[in-house]
């Protein structure tokens, strides 16, 4: 796990440093506030951190006070390192947002018991987000977070003045999957799926399951050519070979609609599901596993075929 040490004074950062290091953390020390502060403004910025706190720049416990604020990204767990260990500093300093304490000098052995219930503290959070964002039988991002994703990358496209594409995804005849082998089967076959899908998309693509056997994938940064070529690659990707389940081999397909902003172009959550729901509902209507297109303002642009 990667921990945040900021402190001012060299002699104990050293020491800070080389106990992490030797305990199996990943260290990244700094020598005052403002450094610690933009460090844990950072986009992957590690969430156990060590604040000295009496430092220039930023003290520890405005540092604590300004996270406890902002409530943007992952809770960070602090542990506030001080020679004030008055009643009254312990509860200023728990107030400003402090988790956790360790007057100066400290005892390394005391250190490392308490970082530990620190990392416990992260580990339960970090499960309750990917619970709280996933969706528990396929593993996929769900509902709320698919559609968070998609709102910011459409956001950047437009910032940035790049294109973004949504696929919007539907096992075809579902139904019949469920009522001919029963719902455990059905629920393998949506495991599979987006097992299956995972392994298809880019690293920066996210794939969400929109509702029973519906997925959005975002694709950021993605032009119409390669979203086309993608979503070609989804269908085949489920087409290609049934899924082995108990109940023996279940063939499926999907039906996509993908729809691709303009450079730059501003374009509601609302309006692309629209219009990747129509691409689907045409998909779906001229025969299913196949592929229909929407670019920008244009209306549909291309239609794969069937194997
Ligand atoms: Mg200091």
């Amino acid at each position: 796990m990667r921990i945040l040490i900021a402190d001012d004074d060299e002699v104990s950062r050293c020491k800070l440093e080389a106990l992490l290091s030797k305990w199996g953390y990943e260290v990244i020390s700094v020598e005052d506030g403002m450094l610690a502060w933009e460090a844990l403004q950072q986009e992957n910025a590690p969430r156990l951190t060590i604040l000295d706190w009496m430092m220039p720049g930023m003290d520890g416990s405005e540092i604590c006070r300004q996270l406890r604020q902002s409530r943007k990204g992952a809770y960070v767990y602090v542990l506030l390192l001080t020679s004030k260990v008055g009643k009254e500093d312990i509860v200023a300093g728990m107030e400003a947002g402090a988790d956790d304490y360790l007057g100066k000098p400290f005892d390394a052995q005391e250190l490392k018991v308490r970082l530990r219930a620190g990392k416990r503290i992260v580990d339960l959070e970090e499960a309750l987000r990917v619970q709280a964002t996933h969706d528990a039988l396929t593993g996929a991002w769900n509902h709320g977070a698919i559609i968070d994703m998609l709102q910011m990358e459409l956001a950047r496209a437009e910032r940035e003045g790049i294109s973004t594409g949504a696929v919007l995804m539907d096992l075809d005849h579902f139904k019949q999957v469920n009522d001919t082998y029963g719902h455990l089967t059905g629920d393998a076959v949506l495991r599979e799926a987006a097992q299956r899908m995972t392994r298809v998309l880019r690293r920066s693509d996210v794939l969400g399951r929109y509702g029973g056997e519906e997925f959005l994938v975002v694709l950021p940064g993605c032009e119409a050519l390669d979203a086309q070529g993608l979503a070609e690659r989804l269908r085949r990707c489920i087409a290609c070979d049934p899924v082995a389940t108990s109940m023996g081999k279940v063939s499926s397909t999907i039906s996509l609609g993908v729809v691709i902003t303009g450079k730059g172009e501003r374009m509601g959550v609302a309006e692309v599901l629209q219009r990747a729901d129509e691409a689907l509902y045409q998909a779906k209507r001229e025969g299913r596993n196949r592929v229909v297109v929407v670019t920008g303002s244009d209306l549909v642009v291309v239609t794969h075929g069937q194997d």
